[in-house]
């Protein structure tokens, strides 16, 4: 077994299938690691490898220096860390919250922790629990740069990349959003897909691997919209918003007439038709965020 040091410490808070991975990253790195979950019980595989399982939140986060705090939002973590005893055996301390939740959410318990003297750094995992502690995994983090370098040595031992971008503390939350944004747009998109598909005979199977392909084409065309979105100079060569809402017509007609819902792919070609109305007929789809966003 791996020499455990207490200067390394971890809590971990939250043993759903995220702070299970997480916990057992710092395991595997061999750092003497303190968990606790609200329901008991949820330790008892990480205690037999050699966690330290607290009895309360309180005695979780007087053991270690560095609290990580991984549970389903928000409201669950004020439930947990914003009570007296708690937040007081945080004092002094440093929570690196990996929670979901939006930015305000993060601003305002980084405010918090700010009046009672909690050291506090904001992140988000973008990957599945089965890359924590392998190279494919990867954390954003926003807050104070000198806690972020005092405590990156612990969070390397998650693996992955680690990305710090800046002390302004929503701006994990910010990226996560983004992110996750363009995550279940697209899943929508799939399972709409799939359903058009079963409606037309085709499984989704069959339908896979060129599911695949679609998927393959978009990073560079991430790239080119970013360019366009940021220099507010749009192109439509090679793809016009009047030739994308022809083939978004298509996808609403062979949906409805099939009677599957067709509101999201209704509410897309609503956005691209806007655009041509306002003169933007020859940009490229990507305008849309002029259409959402004007600045
Ligand atoms: P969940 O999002 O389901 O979170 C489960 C954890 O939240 C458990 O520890 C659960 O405790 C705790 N919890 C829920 N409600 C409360 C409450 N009211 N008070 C205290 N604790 C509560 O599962 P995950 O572990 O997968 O996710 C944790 C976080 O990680 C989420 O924010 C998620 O978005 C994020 N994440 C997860 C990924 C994944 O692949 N799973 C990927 C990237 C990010 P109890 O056991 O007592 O119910």
């Amino acid at each position: 077994m791996t020499s455990h040091t207490e200067q390394s410490a971890v809590t971990v808070l939250g043993l759903g299938p995220m702070g299970r991975a997480l916990a057992g990253a710092f395991l595997d790195a061999g750092l003497l690691t303190t968990v606790w979950n609200r329901t008991p019980g949820r330790d008892r595989e990480l205690v037999e490898r050699g966690a330290v399982g607290a009895r309360s939140a309180e005695e979780a986060v007087a053991a270690s220096r560095l609290t990580v705090v991984c549970v389903v939002n928000y409201d669950a973590v004020d439930g947990i860390v914003r009570r007296g005893a708690v937040t007081g055996a945080l004092k002094g301390h440093t929570v690196v919250n990996l929670t979901a939740d939006t930015p305000d959410r993060a601003r305002n318990t980084a405010a918090w922790a700010a009046e009672h003297g909690i050291g506090y750094l904001d992140g988000a995992i973008m990957t599945p629990t089965t890359t924590i502690g392998t190279p494919a995994a990867v954390f954003l983090h926003s807050g104070p740069t000198e806690i972020y370098r005092e405590h990156r040595p612990v969070l390397d031992a998650l693996g992955g990349t680690h990305t710090h971008l800046g002390a302004e503390i929503g701006r994990a939350a910010a990226y996560d959003i983004a992110l996750l944004d363009i995550f279940w747009t697209a899943m929508a998109g799939y399972a709409h897909a799939l359903a058009v598909a079963r409606a037309e005979g085709v499984t989704a199977r069959e339908l896979a691997p060129f599911a695949k392909g679609i998927g393959a084409i978009l990073p560079p065309i991430f790239e080119e919209a970013a360019e366009e979105v940021d220099s507010g100079r749009f192109s439509g060569e090679g793809n016009p918003i009047t030739s994308a809402v022809s083939s978004m017509a298509h996808i609403v007609h062979t949906s409805e007439a099939h009677g599957i819902d067709a509101g999201v792919m209704r509410a897309a070609e609503g956005m691209a038709r806007r655009a041509i109305g306002r003169g933007h007929g020859t940009d490229g789809f990507i305008r849309i965020t002029e259409i959402l966003n004007p600045r």
